[in-house]
């Protein structure tokens, strides 16, 4: 794995955010990422959050709301008309050869970027939850992640790493890779997609800790603004035992690493 240790690096930023204790990210020097795209200058401003109606950032995965297939296909006709007002907005000419079928491709190349909004995470977990005697720490490392940032609507790629102690209940090995996989097919920012995924393991299984780690790169990063071609964004979410005792977090950092 292509992790490094925290390392300076020309813009000054380090490669890691540093502690893993707590979910989060560390700020992008020259405000180039996510977080600063809505303060960019001249641009004209989006519409602001209603205060007073905040949503939870945190949806529990047993209340979760599915997109059918069928609200695939009704919404397909729409979805692909919006596609052809982007591409007139573009300045392109929808009506050009090389465009024609480009609106249902996109559309439907967006649902399925979006899939993730077609599962959910309870079903992934039915018959796969085992009772066991095993108190070793689980880990899956290295699970390819494409996601889409909710901010941009650009792609998010990397990997994700898990690791649990289990308490008397564990998990099929491949059962991880799809939760990451249902909320990774989402709109996302990587903080919550850390947090969705400690925190759907821990309320399935009960265990005595969790810790995700996700490296991911950020298209709205590499290809906007300074265009920090090689800059990854590492996001933990530490639950349990694995915030409390730093050597169990070692212990999970060091295989991850290794
Ligand atoms: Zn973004």
């Amino acid at each position: 794995m292509e992790h490094s240790e925290p390392t300076e690096q020309a813009d000054g930023g380090s490669a890691l955010n540093g502690h893993f204790d707590r979910t989060g990210k560390r700020p992008v020097p020259g405000g180039s990422g996510c977080a600063s795209a809505a303060a960019s200058a001249g641009a004209p401003q989006p519409p602001r959050a209603e205060p007073g109606a905040p949503r939870p950032v945190m949806e529990s995965w047993r209340e979760e709301r599915t997109r059918s297939v069928e609200d695939n296909q009704t919404s397909l006709p729409s979805l692909a008309a919006a596609y052809t007002t982007i591409l007139r907005g573009l300045g392109e000419d929808p009506q050009r050869q090389g465009l024609l079928k480009t609106p249902w491709r996109a559309a439907t190349a967006m649902q399925f970027f979006t899939k993730g909004y077609q599962e959910k995470i309870i079903d992934v977990l039915n018959d796969a939850i085992f009772d066991e005697d095993h108190d070793e720490m689980v880990i899956v490392k290295d699970i390819d992640m494409f996601s889409m940032c909710e901010h941009h609507l650009v792609p998010i790629f990397g990997r994700v790493h898990i690791g649990y102690l289990p308490n008397k209940r564990v998990l099929g090995l491949s059962k991880l890779a799809r939760i990451v996989e249902i909320y990774s097919r989402r709109l996302q920012v990587q903080e919550r997609l850390t947090k969705q995924i400690a925190v759907a393991i821990t309320e399935a299984l009960k265990p005595t800790g969790v810790g995700v780690v996700i490296e991911a790169t950020h298209m709205c990063m590499v290809m906007r603004g300074v265009q920090k071609m090689n800059s990854k964004t590492v996001t933990s979410t530490m639950l349990g035992v694995f915030r409390e005792d730093p050597k169990t977090r070692d212990e999970f950092l060091a295989l991850i690493r290794s």
